[in-house]
Parts: C-alpha cells; sequence; structure tokens
C-alpha cells in the first residue's frame, strides 16, 4: 500500500486479507514533481494534495490539479497517492460491502462466484474504474513508468 485510503478499506471489509501488507507510501525517492522543459515527472507517491497544491501544475496543466483537488475530501487527498489512485480497485455496491452484507448475497464474479448482481446474466464483472486522475492525465498524454526486478516499461 501506498496511501492506504484504497486498500485499507479493502481489508477492513474483510475483501482482501493478505498474509503481509508492504506500506511502501515513505519511499522517498518515488515522490515529488519535477517540472523540467521538456518533461514533467510526478513520483508515484506523491501526495494528492501536493499535486493539486503545486504553482506549475495549475499553471500547465490545470485540469491534473483540479482532478487531484477533487477526490474525496482533504483527509484522504493527504494521504492518498497518484499511484494509488490510478490502481485503486474498480467499485460496485454488490461488491464493497462488510461481510454482514455480503453474507446475504450470492458470490459474484468478483469474489470467485459464478453470477454478477449488477447486470443480471452476465458472465464478466462489470464493476468499472472510477479514478479521477487517469482522465485528466491522459489529455495530457502523460506516460507511466512501470518498474518489476530491475526491468522497466513505459505506458500510455
Ligand atoms: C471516502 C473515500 C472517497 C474517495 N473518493 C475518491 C474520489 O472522489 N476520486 C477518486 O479517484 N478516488 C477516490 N477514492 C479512492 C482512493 O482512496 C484514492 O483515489 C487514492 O488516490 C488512492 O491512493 P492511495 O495511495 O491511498 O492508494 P492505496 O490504498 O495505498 O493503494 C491502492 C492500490 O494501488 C496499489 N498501489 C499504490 N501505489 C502503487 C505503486 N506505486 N505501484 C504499484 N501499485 C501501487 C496498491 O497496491 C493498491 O492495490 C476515495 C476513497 C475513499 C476512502
Ligand atoms: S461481478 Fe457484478 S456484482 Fe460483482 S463486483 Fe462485478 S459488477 Fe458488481
Amino acid at each position: 500500500m501506498a496511501g492506504g485510503t484504497d486498500f485499507l478499506n479493502r481489508m477492513k471489509l474483510r475483501l482482501i486479507e493478505p498474509a503481509f501488507v508492504m506500506n511502501i507510501g515513505r519511499l522517498r525517492n518515488m515522490d515529488g514533481i519535477d517540472i523540467g522543459n521538456t518533461e514533467t515527472v510526478i513520483g508515484a507517491n506523491t501526495r494528492l494534495k501536493e499535486i493539486a497544491g503545486a504553482p506549475l501544475i495549475n499553471k500547465r496543466f490545470r485540469a491534473i490539479a483540479e482532478a487531484a483537488f477533487q477526490v474525496a475530501s482533504p483527509t484522504i487527498t493527504n494521504m492518498a497517492t497518484v499511484g494509488g489512485n490510478l490502481l485503486q480497485n474498480t467499485r460496485c455496491r454488490y461488491y464493497d460491502q462488510s461481510g454482514m452484507v455480503l453474507n446475504g448475497l450470492e458470490r459474484c464474479h468478483k469474489r470467485g462466484g459464478t453470477v454478477c448482481l449488477a447486470v443480471k446474466g452476465s458472465k464478466r464483472c462489470f464493476s468499472v474504474y472510477q479514478g479521477d486522475l487517469a482522465p485528466a492525465l491522459i489529455a495530457f498524454e502523460a506516460r507511466c513508468v512501470l518498474e518489476k526486478k530491475g526491468s522497466t516499461r513505459t505506458v500510455p
């Protein structure tokens, strides 16, 4: 987890029960905004509050600053990171519930079952992505640098 605002909720609801959790939110080499002449780099751990308040982001990429500002409330944006915002889980009212509520419901695709409770008869999950930052980043043709075990790749 980074800010934990998406991840910890899912743990509290017992939707996920990981054997261990690594908190990457304090890795300082992954945060900060670096504004150059040809390229602007936003580290994955940069808090949404910092993006919303950065004068140069507001000047050059206003929609990104506005999107970061619109997310939830200051309590959330103080903790939430851009990496976590992009990679947050999809939401569905038949899924994001406590065990008490879910116990009365048939298991849907997202819970390892075979039905979709939102779209009857569907053979797949219809829960859609709802992150606020991605549309603004797409509009500015942003790219993500993904790193895994020493190798990197860049995706739109
Ligand atoms: C009350 C409430 C309201 C919300 N409202 C909004 C809203 O209006 N708009 C909106 O867009 N979102 C909203 N959210 C969703 C979410 O909390 C935020 O979007 C937030 O930006 C997630 O960032 P985080 O750092 O807290 O993510 P985390 O909870 O830390 O992580 C989310 C996911 O991303 C993964 N992840 C995080 N960082 C990385 C990384 N660097 N590399 C690889 N994987 C990573 C984690 O493994 C996890 O699966 C809301 C959440 C709450 C609780
Ligand atoms: S399978 Fe259907 S009910 Fe379950 S989370 Fe996806 S959209 Fe919602």
